[in-house]
């Protein structure tokens, strides 16, 4: 379903959301004070305006309330990126997500009542590092401390294994939540269904057990 998206701050972070946003086939506003910027993204937004997010009337005007949501995408202008979501909330937008560049700005953001806190960089890092750490995780989502979603590359080991022979649940405690193969991607695995080595399994548990999966279980 189209949806109207109006990404404020088009830096490295903030135009490589609005370009994809827009190549998905919605409606993106592209915000920025920088005229520069604004041009480099023109041809991947539905309209683009040059306005200080800090001003609330130039804001309103924008008719900001009626966008289903707003990316604050200002990176280093902390204390413009804190006033611009304040502002935000207060106009009463329902969705605000929000670049943070570090702690301090990500507490802030928790507590003037922004919907959704991305850090990109930190988190990339982590997604980084566990890939570093073992080759076989070609890619890590935290859901909370104790849980996430790994995907992890079948071993010789598991060729023509099913999903109950390799008793995934039962020994490990985690959930196989998808299996790729090449182009396909089978959403609702069956017990039944059968691994080939090289497969992709979207693997999703507490980090202990999906570490006990990936070192006995692969
Ligand atoms: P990144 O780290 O993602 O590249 P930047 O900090 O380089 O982010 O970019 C932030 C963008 O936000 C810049 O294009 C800058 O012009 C824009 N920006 C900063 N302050 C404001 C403001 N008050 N109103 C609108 N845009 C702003």
């Amino acid at each position: 379903m189209k949806k109207q998206f109006a990404v404020i701050g088009l830096g490295r972070f903030g135009s490589s959301v609005c370009k994809e946003l827009y190549h998905l086939g919605h409606d993106v506003l592209a915000i920025d004070n920088d005229e520069v910027k604004l041009n480099g993204v023109s041809d991947y937004a539905t309209h683009h305006v040059i306005t200080n997010a800090t001003d609330e009337s130039a804001l309103k005007s924008l008719g900001i309330r009626n966008f289903d949501y707003v990316i604050v995408a200002i990176g280093d202008h902390i204390q413009s990126s804190i006033l611009c979501t304040m502002l935000l909330k207060e106009i009463g937008v329902k969705k605000v997500w929000v670049k943070a560049q570090n702690d301090y700005h990500h507490k802030v953001l928790e507590k003037i009542g922004a919907d959704r806190i991305v850090r990109p960089e930190h988190d990339m890092g982590i997604r980084v590092a566990h890939h570093l750490d073992s080759e076989r995780i070609i890619d890590y989502i935290e859901l909370s401390e104790d849980y996430s979603i790994v995907e992890l590359v079948a071993t010789e080991k598991n060729n023509k294994q099913t999903l109950i022979e390799m008793d995934v649940r039962a020994k490990f405690g985690c959930t196989v939540l998808a299996i790729k193969r090449g182009s396909d991607v089978n959403i609702s695995p069956s017990p039944m269904d059968e691994i080939v080595s090289e497969d992709i399994l979207v693997v999703m548990g507490h980090k202990n057990d999906l570490k006990r999966f990936e070192a006995e279980g692969m």
